[in-house]
């Protein structure tokens, strides 16, 4: 078998479209622009690039994009002020803190300020709370990435087992729920699992969140099972010279492997990232048409 590619790239920029639409809508129909505050602590470069495909992706929507570039010495407690005026301030919508932040700072204080309802995110354990609890959330955009690709590819997922590797707060456990949502039965594995490659070969829909390069390989997989990387490595290539190194961007799925005997597979780059973007954009609309009561967009 050799594997379809799931184009991540093509999907997320079906939707970047009918949010940019809404956009205007919003725009025509109820004089609402929404407004994305984003936060960059330090200057941390792989940071520097994500907040600058946020930055790009955001403004090509019609989005109000508010970048705040803060010094890597900031105090924990003027990092959190300014998120307590962005909670007030009228003409933002939605808060994002890149992260990580420097180590003087909290990362559970810096979640726990901001907005449940500009949590955009979806880390405030409030909105984890309401996944959970199966009630409307602020969902984390990676894992509603993953489930879009998979709902993309596969259909209607009810039955299906969902195998997550990786329990991360950010991804493995909210990819769960929204897997349990869509009636998948689900298993999540983590760093103490048992037989994780037989446990992986049961899986209908393999979810790959660990950050490990190219981990899952080919004999882990089912025949014909969709499996979605949402790692990103950066390995480091030898190259030919005065021992000079560059590094290449691979996945937690060993891609050839693995596409011989998957039915579905997302290439990494070009697969969960860009939805990862598009998934920001649209809890962002999402964000505003709750604060106004408006109905949600169903995409
Ligand atoms: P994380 O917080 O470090 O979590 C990694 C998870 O993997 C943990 O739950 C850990 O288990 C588990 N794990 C580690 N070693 C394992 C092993 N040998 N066997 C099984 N499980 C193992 O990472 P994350 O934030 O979830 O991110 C995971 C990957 O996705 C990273 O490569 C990250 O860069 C990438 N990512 C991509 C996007 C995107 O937009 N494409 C977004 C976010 C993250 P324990 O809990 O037991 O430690």
């Amino acid at each position: 078998m050799v594997a379809q590619l799931i184009d991540g790239k093509r999907i997320a920029a079906q939707l970047r479209v009918r949010i940019g639409a809404a956009v205007n809508e919003l725009q025509n129909k109820h004089h609402l622009i929404p407004g994305l505050a984003v936060i960059l602590v330090g200057d941390d470069p792989a940071s520097q690039v994500y907040v600058c495909n946020k930055a790009i992706a955001t403004r090509e929507v019609g989005i109000t994009l508010l970048e705040y570039r803060l010094p890597d010495d900031i105090s924990q407690a003027a990092l959190l002020d300014k998120l307590r005026a962005l909670n007030t301030a009228a003409d933002v919508n939605a808060i994002l803190v890149q992260f990580p932040v420097p180590e003087q700072i909290s990362q559970q204080a810096v979640i726990d300020t901001i907005d449940t309802d500009k949590d955009v995110d979806g880390l405030h354990p409030a909105n984890a709370g309401r996944l959970v609890s199966g009630l409307p959330a602020l969902t984390p955009c990676t894992a509603l990435g993953v489930v879009i690709l998979a709902r993309q590819t596969l259909g209607d997922l009810g039955g299906k087992h969902g195998v997550i590797i990786g329990r991360s707060n950010l991804v493995g456990k909210p990819v769960a729920q929204l897997l349990l949502r869509e009636n998948c039965t689900v298993t999540m594995a983590h760093s103490h699992t048992q037989d994780l490659q037989g446990l992986c070969r049961r899986a209908d829909i393999l979810v790959a969140a660990v950050g490990i390069p190219e981990m899952v390989r080919g004999d882990w997989v089912k025949p014909g099972a969709c499996v979605i990387d949402v790692g990103i490595n950066h390995i480091p290539v030898p190259e030919k010279g005065a021992g000079k190194t560059r590094t290449r961007l691979v996945g937690d799925v060993a891609f050839d492997e693995v596409s011989a005997v998957a039915g579905h597979i997302t290439p990494v780059p070009g697969g969960v990232g860009p939805m990862t973007i598009a998934c920001l954009l649209r809890n962002t609309l999402t964000a505003i048409c709750r604060q106004h009561g408006l109905p949600e967009i169903d995409f």
